[in-house]
C-alpha cells in the first residue's frame, strides 16, 4: 500500500485563496467577475477591462499515451506554475472534466500530485453547471424536434435519418440504443433513438469553437440534426430554435476562473471529446486568457497525432491562433510500452525497450515541426524511472536536437523547483520566431485533407474509404460542405487505426468507414475504427471507492 497522499488529499490540504484575490492578481476588474461560491468564478468577457488577445499560446500535447494517461494536465498545471515562479504573467486554459470518466475509469481530470487546479472535487463534480446547461440545450433540441414531428412535421423530417441524439454526462451503455415514442398516438411518434455522453455532443464542440455569443447562436443554427424524406439536411435554424438554445447557454459560455495549488489563475471551460470532436477547452477561455496573460498554457486531448493536429487545423484556424511552442509530454513507462513491454512490467528498468519505443516520440516531434512550431519534450518523471533511463532519454533528445527536460511537477509541484528547467526551455521557445502554419489548406477536397493527415502525421501509405464513406463524400460535395476542416476519430494508442500496433509503424493504410458532417461546429468527422460516443463503465468503476464523510468532505476522487 502506498503511503503517498492521493491527489484529493493533496488538494484538500492545499491553501486555497478566495477567488476575488486570484482575479485581482490576474488583472480582472471586479465587475467582470461573477462568483460561484468562494473559490470559483465566471468571467464575463464583455465586461472585461483588458486589451485584445495578445498572449502567446503554449500547447501541451503528448506522445501516444498508455491507458492511464501520460500527465498532460499535470504538466500543463506544473509548467504554468513554473513559468509564474520565473516571473512570467501566465494563465492556464484547460478542459472541464466529464462525470462519465470521473465515475468510470479515469477518476479526476484536474492534474495530479502537487500540480492541480482547485477546488479539485468541485471542478470534477458539477463545477459551475456548464455541462448541465449543454446537456439541457442538446435535449431541448431533441424534445423540440420530436415535438415538431408529432405536431405534423411540416419540415418533412425523416425520423429514420436523424443524426443527433439525446445526451447525458454519464457512462451508461444501456442507453446507447433506445426506442422512443411508444405507447400510442398521444405519446409521440415512435423512432429509434439513443444517448451519447454530453462531451460527445456537437453542442459541446460548438460551445468550444464559438468566438462569442453571436457566433455561438450562428453555429447552433447551422447544426444539421437530420435529413428530410428527400435527403435534404435539416438544421436548427430550419426549426427556428437557435435563439432558445443560445439562451440556455448564456451563462455557461462565460469562462470559469479557478486557481492552481501554487495560486496561478486557470480558466477551466468546456470539454469536448478528443475523438468525435476536437478535444480542447473553449476558444472563448483561450482568448480571454490571452487578454490577461503574456503566456497561456493550454492542452489538447490524446497524443499529438490527434489533439495537437486538431488544435492546429481546427481551433487555431477558427480562432486565428498561432501557437508559439508545443510541449510533447513523454514518460519512460509509455515509451517502454511503445517498445513492446506489457503494462504490468512498466515499472522495471528496461533500456532496450526504451530505445525500441522512442521512435514513437520521434514521429510526434517531427509532426509538430511540420506545423512550423518548436517542440519541447517534457519528460514527466515517475518514481519508478531509473536514472539511466532518464539520462538515456535526455541524451537521445539532445542528439535529435530537441530541447528536453525532466519535469517533476507531480512530485515537487510547479510552485517548487520541479519544472524550472522545462519552464526555461518553453520561455526560450516562446521568445523565438513564430513560423506557425496549418497542415493543409481548406481549399483541398475532404478526401485530400484526410489523405494529407494520414500520410503526413500518421505515416500511413494511404487511405481507404468504405463504400458508405465514398457515398458520404459525394453528399458532402453536393451539400457544399467541402471547405470544412477534418476532425479525425482514431484510436489514441497507435498512429494506425489498430490500437495494438505501437511504436512508429510503417506500411499501413487508414480505413475511413464513415464521415459525419458537423456543420455547426464546422468540421467533418472521419471515423476510423470503432468510436465510442457513449462509453460504458468498467467492471470496477472508480465510483466504488468514492464517498463523503460526516462533515461533507469528499473521499476517493483519486
Ligand atoms: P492526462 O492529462 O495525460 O490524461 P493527467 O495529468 O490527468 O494525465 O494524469 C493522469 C493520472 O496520472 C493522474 O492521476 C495523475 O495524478 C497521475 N500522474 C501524472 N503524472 C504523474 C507522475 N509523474 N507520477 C505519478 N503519477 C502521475
Amino acid at each position: 500500500m502506498s503511503t503517498l497522499p492521493s491527489d484529493l488529499e493533496i488538494a484538500r490540504a492545499a491553501r486555497i485563496r478566495p477567488i476575488e484575490e486570484i482575479a485581482a492578481a490576474a488583472g480582472i476588474n471586479p465587475d467582470a467577475l461573477e462568483q460561484y461560491g468562494r473559490y470559483k468564478g465566471k468571467i464575463d468577457p464583455t465586461r472585461l477591462d483588458a486589451p485584445p488577445p495578445a498572449g502567446k499560446v503554449v500547447l501541451v500535447s503528448a506522445m501516444s499515451p498508455t491507458p492511464a494517461g501520460e500527465g498532460k494536465s499535470t504538466t500543463t498545471v506544473g509548467l504554468a506554475d513554473s513559468l509564474a515562479r520565473a516571473g512570467h504573467k501566465v494563465m492556464i486554459a484547460l478542459r472541464e472534466p466529464s462525470l462519465g470518466p470521473v465515475l468510470g475509469m479515469k477518476g479526476g481530470a484536474t492534474g495530479g500530485g502537487y500540480s492541480q487546479v482547485l477546488p479539485m472535487d468541485e471542478i470534477n463534480l458539477h463545477f459551475t453547471g456548464d455541462f448541465h446547461a449543454i446537456t439541457s440545450a442538446n435535449n431541448a433540441l431533441m424534445a423540440l424536434v420530436d415535438n415538431h414531428i408529432y405536431q405534423g412535421n411540416t419540415l418533412n423530417i425523416d425520423p429514420r435519418r436523424m443524426t443527433f441524439k439525446r445526451v447525458l454526462d454519464m457512462n451508461d451503455r444501456a442507453l446507447r440504443e433506445i426506442v422512443i415514442g411508444l405507447g400510442g398516438p398521444s405519446q409521440g411518434v415512435p423512432r429509434q433513438d439513443g444517448f451519447d455522453i454530453t462531451v460527445a455532443s456537437e453542442i459541446m464542440a460548438v460551445f468550444c469553437l464559438a468566438t462569442d455569443i453571436t457566433d455561438l447562436r450562428e453555429r447552433l443554427g447551422r447544426i444539421t440534426f437530420g435529413y428530410t424524406y428527400d435527403r435534404t439536411p435539416v438544421t436548427v435554424a430550419d426549426l427556428g430554435v437557435q435563439g432558445a438554445l443560445t439562451l440556455l447557454l448564456k451563462e455557461a459560455i462565460k469562462p470559469n476562473l479557478v486557481q492552481t495549488i501554487a495560486g496561478t489563475p486557470a480558466l477551466v471551460h468546456g470539454g469536448p471529446f478528443a475523438n468525435i470532436a476536437h478535444g480542447c477547452n473553449s476558444l472563448i477561455a483561450t482568448q480571454t486568457a490571452r487578454r490577461l496573460a503574456d503566456i497561456v498554457v493550454t492542452e489538447a486531448g490524446f497524443g499529438a497525432d490527434l489533439g495537437a493536429e486538431k488544435f492546429m487545423d481546427i481551433k487555431a484556424r477558427i480562432g486565428g491562433l498561432a501557437p508559439s511552442a508545443v510541449v510533447v509530454v513523454a514518460t519512460v513507462r509509455a515509451l517502454k510500452m511503445q517498445g513492446g513491454v506489457a503494462k504490468a512490467r512498466l515499472t522495471q528498468p528496461d533500456l532496450a525497450a526504451l530505445e525500441a519505443g522512442v521512435v514513437n516520440l520521434q514521429r510526434h516531434i517531427h509532426n509538430v515541426e511540420k506545423f512550423g512550431v518548436t517542440p519541447v519534450v517534457a519528460i514527466n518523471r515517475f518514481s519508478s524511472d531509473s536514472a539511466e533511463e532518464l539520462d538515456w532519454l535526455l541524451a537521445w533528445c539532445a542528439a535529435e536536437g530537441v530541447p528536453a527536460a525532466v519535469a517533476d511537477v507531480w512530485g515537487r509541484g510547479g510552485g517548487g523547483d520541479g519544472g524550472d528547467e522545462l519552464a526555461a526551455l518553453v520561455a526560450g521557445a516562446v521568445a523565438g520566431p513564430n513560423s506557425f502554419r496549418h497542415l493543409y489548406s481548406l481549399g483541398l477536397s475532404v478526401e485530400d485533407k484526410i489523405r494529407t493527415i494520414v500520410q503526413e502525421i500518421y505515416g500511413a501509405d494511404g487511405v481507404d474509404f468504405s463504400v458508405p464513406a465514398l457515398k458520404r463524400l459525394a453528399d458532402i460535395e453536393r451539400n457544399g460542405w467541402s471547405s470544412l476542416p477534418v476532425c479525425m476519430a482514431k484510436t489514441q494508442y497507435s498512429f494506425t487505426d489498430d490500437a495494438s500496433r505501437l511504436g512508429a509503424p510503417k506500411g499501413f493504410t487508414i480505413h475511413v468507414r464513415d464521415l459525419l458532417p458537423k456543420t455547426g461546429a464546422g468540421f467533418i468527422v472521419a471515423l476510423t475504427g470503432a468510436v465510442m460516443t457513449m462509453p460504458g463503465l468498467p467492471a470496477v468503476p472508480a465510483a466504488l471507492r468514492m464517498d463523503v464523510d460526516a462533515d461533507g468532505n469528499p473521499v476517493g476522487l483519486t
